[in-house]
């Protein structure tokens, strides 16, 4: 909300505005801003120098071989099926929670998305369902590490393994989540991670792909500016700066200047701001879990007390509650209404994709497919949740919440 617009308005609506908490606020200081001027005081705006360092900055924090930075993380998901030529006729099993990226991505290769329900406890794809939908045109499984929470990339490993697939993790929650001890990004397998300005961190748009195998990596490479080789012109040629040869048809997903102007700057404080989320998640919690009427993951109880598996981190990118209807009589979106009457913004992660009508209209899919992701949609509520939301307004969004459950219970 700009000065300008609130002092233009009357003194009540500018105090409902003020008033207002968002679902979400990205956090930009002066380093940023600096960093930025920096840039456009410079001779270089698109890919060049910051990009690198962001890129360098991004494998030493994640701890991977490679880190690919580009537009998006929908680019990055998109590169990693094509870096492993995924196309028509084949199959990749993905969770139906998530966002439209997930899946498009293996639309746009021409290929099938498999969807497998979620498990109750972390919401993230339930392993023990994946090997039923395994099929002779599998060829990748694309896990989302949901809101944070990281998914057993040990047990999807195996199953990988076993069938001879590709693992390629959308990370777009899980920046700065650990999963055996080691950070998402760091276990080998294509990881994207997004950049968007709701998430842990932004660089306005943006994303990257960490990755360990060499081979991937330089094709993620090429594959991301147009399929130019520079190497091939520095090895094969004696021509000079001017030449380039074109190895595959590639994409304009590059990362800007710019863009790394906000990562470089971003990136430092993610820990930071990692830990606030979390603190800010235990005071929710802390009011919260003990409220009839009110569920949560159970993985949040479990890490609340204590017993989250043993090297598992979240980086709280979401906190969500769900409404428990055997004991309070208003539904999901009656409650989002009533929060957003008392000022308080809230989202809802996610729809699940198999009820969009574009693939319930391609595939067949329809309401009963795939259970918990339904009863758990049609529950849930995402929570402000981010640095810059105060204690006061945290304390505010618990009152309101404590307030509609009371009028709500059923006695
Ligand atoms: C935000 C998001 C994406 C897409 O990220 P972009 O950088 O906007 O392309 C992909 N997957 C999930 C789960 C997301 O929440």
């Amino acid at each position: 909300m700009s000065m300008a617009a609130s002092s233009a308005t009357p003194q009540t609506t500018q105090k409902r505005d003020d008033d207002f908490i968002p679902y979400c606020r990205h956090s930009i200081g002066d380093d940023e801003i600096r960093e930025v001027v920096d840039t456009l005081k410079s001779d270089w705006l698109t890919t060049g120098p910051k990009a690198l360092r962001f890129e360098q900055m991004f494998k030493e924090y994640v701890g991977c071989k490679h880190a690919i930075a580009v537009s998006s993380c929908t680019a990055a998901l998109h590169l990693a099926l094509c870096s492993y030529d995924i196309g028509p006729g084949d199959e990749v099993i993905t969770t139906p929670f998530t966002f439209a990226s997930t899946a498009e991505v293996i639309e746009y290769r021409g290929a099938k998305p498999v969807f497998v329900d979620i498990d109750p406890t972390t919401f993230n794809i339930d392993p023990a369902r994946i090997e039923e939908r395994i099929t002779q045109r599998t060829r990748a499984i694309i896990p989302v590490h949901y809101g944070g929470i990281p998914c057993d990339l040990n047990a999807i490993g195996k199953i990988a393994d076993r069938h001879g697939l590709a693992v390629v993790e959308d990370a777009a929650h899980a920046v700065g989540s650990e999963y055996g001890g080691a950070k998402i990004g760091s276990h080998g397998n294509p990881t994207a991670f997004s950049f968007y300005p709701t998430k842990n961190m932004t660089t306005g748009e943006g994303g990257i792909i960490a990755v360990n195998d060499d081979e991937i990596g330089q094709r993620l490479r090429v594959l991301s500016l147009h399929g130019i080789s520079k190497d091939a012109w520095k090895r094969y040629s004696k021509q000079g700066q001017w030449y380039y040869e074109i190895h595959d048809l590639g994409y304009k997903y590059n990362f800007t200047d710019l863009q790394a102007a906000l990562g470089i700057q971003q990136l430092a404080r993610l820990d930071a701001f990692n830990a606030r989320r979390e603190q800010l998640a235990r005071i929710y919690m802390d009011e919260l879990r003990d409220v009839p009427g009110l569920r949560f993951p159970r993985w949040y109880s479990r890490w609340y007390d204590g017993e989250a598996p043993a090297g598992t981190k979240s980086a709280w990118h979401l906190f969500v509650m769900l409404l428990d209807n055997d004991q309070v009589q208003i539904n999901r979106d009656e409650f989002v209404e009533q929060l957003k009457l008392a000022g308080i913004g809230t989202s809802v992660h996610f729809i699940p994709l198999h009820l969009q009508p574009y693939y319930a209209r391609k595939y067949g899919y329809k309401r009963g497919d795939f259970a918990i992701a339904e009863q758990v949609f049609d529950q849930l509520i995402s929570l402000p949740l981010y640095p810059k939301l105060t204690e006061s307004q945290l304390g505010r969004v618990i009152d309101v919440i404590k307030t509609l459950i009371g009028k709500h219970r059923i006695e």
